[in-house]
C-alpha cells in the first residue's frame, strides 16, 4: 500500500513543515486560520451510499483527529427486531483520507448490545458470544478489488479496529456488500442473453425494482417451476453472491445445467429486499417494516408482488437463500432427509473454508394454516414442493468463493433429486 515517489511517506512531510514555517512567518494570523480550515481534518468518515450502515452522518461521532465511533444500529426512526438499537446486523461505511499521506485511523465500531430494548434483546447467551460475531470486519484498500479481514479488540460491545488508512477511500464493512447497483448490474448483465426473460414484477416500497429471471431452455416440454429466492433480508449479502452463482452455473453449458434447463424452469427472485439493502437495515424493509421471509395470505404492499412471483412459479423446488452470522457452520434447513443424505454426499461439510454442517430436518406442517408462513412451509402446503433453506456465512469466504458455494448447492441438490436407476450399464 506504501506509495514511492515524490509523495512518500519519507519524501513529504519535509517540504510540508518548510512550507507551513513559511506559512507561519509571512502572512497574518487571520490568513493562516482560513488556510487551516479550508484544508480540513485529514480523514472524514463517509456514508450514506448505496447500502451503508450508518446511513446518516448521525451514525458517526468524531472522537478525536482520526478517531471515530460507528453505531451500527442508528436508524433514522426508532426501529424494531433487528433494526432496534443494540441488534444490528449491518455495518458499511468509508474512510476517506484526502491527503498524500497514509495516516492512522482508530475505529470504534459500538454494537451498543446493552442499550437493547428489553423485548427488543438479542437472543444471544451473553455479550461474549454476540460480539464473537462482530470482532472483526472486512475492509477494501483504494484501488483494490479484494476484501481482507481485520481482526478488532473486543470491549464489551465495542469492536475496536485500528489501521493506517492509505490515501484515498477504504471500504470497511462487516462483510462484504453487495447493494442495489450491484444487484441492477447483475440483471442487466442478463439482457438478451437467449436462456434468460427478465421480468419486473412490481416494485419496493420505495419505488425500487423487483425483478423475475425466468431461466430454461427453448424446448416446448412442460417444466416443473424451481423458484430460487435471494436477499429477502438486507445484511445477508452471501445469499447475493450465491445466487450469482447459481445462475451463472446454468447459464454455463455444463452438462448437469443443460439437462436442468431442459427438467425445470427457474424462476429467481434476485433481491427480494431492496429498501433494506440499499438503506443499510439489517434484516426488515424499513426501520418498523416487513420481515419477508413469511409470506402472508393477506399480503401487504411489500410482500404481494413476492407471493405473486410465488404463486406463478408453482414450484416444485424451491431454495431459500441466507446467511446468518455463524463464523462455523453451513446451514441445511428443511429438507427432507432422504433426500438431505444424498445431498450430503455431493455437498458434504465445506471444511476447507472452515465450515460443517447444522442440519434442521422439517417438522409436519401445522394443520391450520396460519396468517402467514415461512416461504418453506408456503410452498410444502400449497404446491407440494421440496424446499430447502441455505445459510451461508462469510467468515473465510470471498465473493467468489460464495458463487462457488452456491452453484456447488444448486448442483448437489439437482443430484439428490435424481437419483441413479437400478442396476448397471
Ligand atoms: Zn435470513
Amino acid at each position: 500500500m506504501r506509495r514511492s515517489g515524490p509523495w512518500s511517506a519519507d519524501g513529504f512531510p519535509g517540504i510540508l513543515v518548510l512550507n507551513l514555517f513559511l506559512l507561519a512567518v509571512l502572512q497574518p494570523a487571520a490568513v493562516r486560520r482560513a488556510a487551516a480550515a479550508e484544508a480540513g481534518p485529514a480523514l472524514q468518515i463517509a456514508v450514506g451510499f448505496d447500502g451503508s450502515c450508518p446511513h446518516d452522518p448521525a451514525g458517526v461521532k468524531r472522537e478525536g483527529p482520526n478517531r471515530f465511533r460507528i453505531l451500527p444500529s442508528w436508524r433514522p426512526s426508532v426501529g424494531i427486531d433487528e433494526e432496534a438499537v443494540g441488534r444490528s446486523t449491518r455495518l458499511g461505511f468509508q474512510v476517506v483520507n484526502s491527503t498524500r499521506n497514509a495516516a492512522p485511523v482508530d475505529l470504534l465500531i459500538d454494537w451498543q448490545y446493552d442499550e437493547a430494548p428489553p423485548k427488543d434483546r438479542p437472543s444471544f447467551a451473553s455479550i461474549e458470544e454476540f460480539m464473537s460475531y462482530r470482532n472483526f470486519v472486512v475492509v477494501r484498500w483504494p484501488g483494490s478489488d479484494q476484501w481482507r479481514t481485520l481482526m478488532a479488540d473486543v470491549d464489551g460491545s465495542v469492536a475496536r479496529v485500528e489501521f493506517e488508512a492509505p490515501p484515498g477511500t477504504t471500504e470497511v464493512h462487516w462483510h462484504p456488500p453487495y447493494n442495489y447497483a450491484q444487484s441492477e448490474q447483475f440483471v442487466d448483465s442478463l439482457r438478451g442473453h437467449p436462456l434468460v426473460k427478465i421480468e419486473k414484477i412490481g416494485h419496493s416500497p420505495e419505488k425500487r425494482n423487483l425483478w423475475l429471471l425466468r431461466i430454461t431452455d427453448a424446448s416446448p416440454r412442460t417444466k416443473k417451476g424451481f423458484l430460487i429466492r435471494a436477499r429477502v433480508h438486507a445484511y445477508e449479502s452471501a445469499s447475493s453472491y450465491a445466487m450469482e452463482g447459481m445462475v451463472e452455473w446454468l447459464l454455463s453449458g455444463d452438462a448437469y445445467a443443460a439437462a436442468a434447463l431442459r427438467q425445470y424452469e427457474f424462476h429467481v427472485i434476485p433481491m427480494a429486499n431492496p429498501d433494506g439493502v440499499h438503506n443499510g437495515l439489517g434484516s426488515l424493509t424499513a426501520p418498523q417494516g416487513v420481515n419477508l421471509s413469511s409470506i402472508p395470505y393477506q399480503p401487504d404492499a411489500a410482500s404481494l408482488p413476492l407471493k405473486e412471483a410465488v404463486d406463478r412459479a408453482r414450484p416444485a423446488v424451491a431454495i431459500d437463500l441466507h446467511n446468518w452470522q455463524n463464523k462455523h457452520t453451513d446451514g441445511l434447513l428443511g429438507l427432507d432427509p432422504a433426500i438431505r443424505e444424498r445431498f450430503e454426499r455431493f455437498m458434504p461439510d465445506q471444511l476447507g473454508f472452515g465450515k460443517q454442517w447444522a442440519i434442521r430436518d422439517p417438522q409436519p406442517l401445522p394443520e391450520k394454516t396460519p396468517e402467514k408462513e415461512l416461504l418453506r412451509h408456503y410452498c410444502e402446503r400449497n404446491f407440494q414442493a421440496t424446499v430447502v433453506t441455505f445459510e451461508f456465512p462469510w467468515f473465510g469466504r470471498t465473493p467468489q468463493d460464495m458463487r462457488g458455494t452456491g452453484r456447488t448447492a444448486l448442483w448437489a441438490l439437482l443430484r439428490a433429486l435424481d437419483p441413479p436407476p437400478e442396476g448397471l450399464r
